[in-house]
């Protein structure tokens, strides 16, 4: 399906359009509508308009079957959400069929059940002296809460896991009575644009969701961001488009959640399994070619093991088949460009540091090969910057607290592995890690229930379950004298 704007419950590709690229082999494959202020303006309006036609009184029976409607219709399509995904992101297909469209359908599915495990709450009967205001009496009152939609909201999404990571915030937001403007990722339109149909057949009122495809910076993100309609923003991207998403939304005090960049820690004792460390370290280094915002870049390896550990690993990294390209010519010059400036900082190349030849088309996409680094400074700007790519500087470490100081040395606090048997040992250390989400000997095992966010420059505010509804409402207080 052709990338097109959803307004008001209509696709328009009205206007200018800029050009998609296939990351494998680099070719044009299609055109991308560019949304004007206007049109920007327009779906900001439907979303408005659907609010104020009822959708955000609907009860939690009614937005529950939307949702269901919406699983049901991507599960029905899920050949050709697949094939979109990997046509735009060039990631492995068996990667698109078994995270990003399944996970997708799960967003739905479980928003879908949440909104059942939300009683509101009464939580006093009697106001204490302490709390009563001359004139207005005390005694007996009866306080309950009830959750409010926000209003009209912005969700603004990366490239990387491109449906995954905008139904994470669909689904809560519908869930929670809001109505939605999206913008996907300049990058990654098709699966957007897909879910747009999905949700036009699985006939939700006309203007609940709205889809605009666009740039960011003085495009259709910059305006979503900044129009003075929009009531909440959610958006997940790098931390320093975070910061311009803030200072813009400073304007109008809109509340914001954020999942921004990380430079993600693993720390591996030597009193670990460092088979299942190594698996454990091989995929959340180089799965989605390190392109998934909880990737290791950073790990650390207890001396007595370190040699070995760092051996394994940069054979497991050469012998490596079958991964992605970058994202784009830009974001692959970019991690080159981290390649060079890491050896001019004084690495040692382990695996990699350069790009791979195929022999066919390929050589003209965007491929890096997986690299392993060693030998630099705390300092070098290879371990203290997001790469974003396949790669990782492994250093040696020789206690507990060092490891865990050289863990939390970072500006970014997203996610950190840990692996060990000593059961004491990682129950000490995970909560020391100043990262919103520790995983001890696994990576990225997932309870979409969970609290999921970051700490620091990697976000604000925690998605998840509860946590987005939360986000995604505001509890009003109703004060009763009885
Ligand atoms: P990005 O910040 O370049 O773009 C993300 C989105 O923001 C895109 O839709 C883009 O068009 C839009 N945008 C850009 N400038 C904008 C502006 N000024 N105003 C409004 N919108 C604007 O990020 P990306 O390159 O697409 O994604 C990679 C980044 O995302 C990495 O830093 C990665 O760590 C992070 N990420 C974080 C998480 C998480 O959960 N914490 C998940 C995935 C990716």
């Amino acid at each position: 399906m052709k990338a097109a704007h959803y307004v008001g419950g209509g696709f328009r590709t009205d206007g200018a359009a800029f050009a998609l690229v296939d990351p494998v082999d680099g070719r044009r494959v299609g055109d991308v509508p560019e949304a004007t202020r206007q049109i920007v303006d327009e779906a900001v309006r439907a979303a408005r308009a659907a609010l104020e036609d009822g959708w955000g009184r609907t009860g939690a029976t009614e937005r529950a079957a939307a949702l269901r409607r919406i699983a049901d219709g991507i599960q029905a399509r899920f050949d050709e959400f697949v094939d979109a995904e990997v046509a735009d992101t060039g990631k492995p297909r068996e990667l698109a069929a078994t995270v990003d469209i399944p996970r997708a359908i799960g967003n739905f599915r479980a928003y879908a059940d949440l909104l059942y495990g939300r009683p509101e709450r009464a939580y006093t009967t009697d106001v204490p002296g302490w709390s009563a205001t001359p004139g207005a009496g005390t005694g007996q009152a009866l306080n309950y809460s009830v959750r409010r939609p926000l209003g009209v909201v912005a969700i603004i999404s990366p490239w990387n896991l491109p449906l995954l990571l905008l139904t994470w915030k669909v689904a809560p937001a519908l869930a929670a009575g809001n109505a939605v403007v999206a913008k996907p990722s300049e990058e990654t339109p098709s699966t957007a644009t897909l879910l747009a149909s999905v949700i036009d057949q699985a006939g939700l009122p006309d203007g609940v969701f709205n889809l605009v495809h666009g740039h960011g910076t003085d495009a259709a993100g910059e305006w979503l961001t900044r129009h003075p309609g929009v009531d909440a923003i959610a958006f997940t991207g790098e931390s320093a488009t975070g910061a311009a998403i803030m200072r813009n939304a400073a304007d109008h005090i809109t509340p914001v959640s954020f999942e921004l960049g990380g430079k993600n820690p693993a720390l591996i004792f030597a009193d670990a399994d460092l088979d299942a460390a190594l698996d454990g370290t091989v995929r959340s280094c180089f799965t989605h070619s390190g392109q998934i915002c909880l990737c290791t870049e950073r790990v650390y390896v207890e001396r007595p093991v370190f040699e070995e550990f760092v051996a394994a690993l940069g054979e497991r990294a050469r012998a490596l088949e079958g991964y992605g390209p970058m994202i784009s010519a830009q974001h692959r010059d970019k991690v080159l460009s981290y390649y060079r400036l890491a050896v001019e900082e004084g690495a040692t190349v382990v695996a990699g540091g350069g790009v791979p030849t195929f022999g066919d088309d390929r050589d003209n996409g965007f491929h890096v090969e997986p690299t392993v680094l060693t030998g630099l400074p705390e300092t070098a700007r290879l371990v203290r910057e997001e790469v974003f790519g396949p790669v990782c500087h492994v250093a040696p470490f020789d206690t507990e607290d060092e490891a865990v100081r050289l863990a939390n040395d970072s500006p970014y606090g997203l996610a950190a592995t840990v692996w060990t048997r000593d059961l004491s040992r990682a129950h000490r250390v995970a909560p020391r890690v100043e990262t919103g989400i520790v995983w001890v000997n696994c990576w990225n095992l997932r309870d979409l229930r969970t609290p999921f966010g970051g700490v620091k420059a990697s976000g604000i505010g925690r998605e998840g379950g509860e946590y987005s509804l939360d986000f995604f409402s505001e509890p009003v207080n109703v004060c009763i004298q009885i």
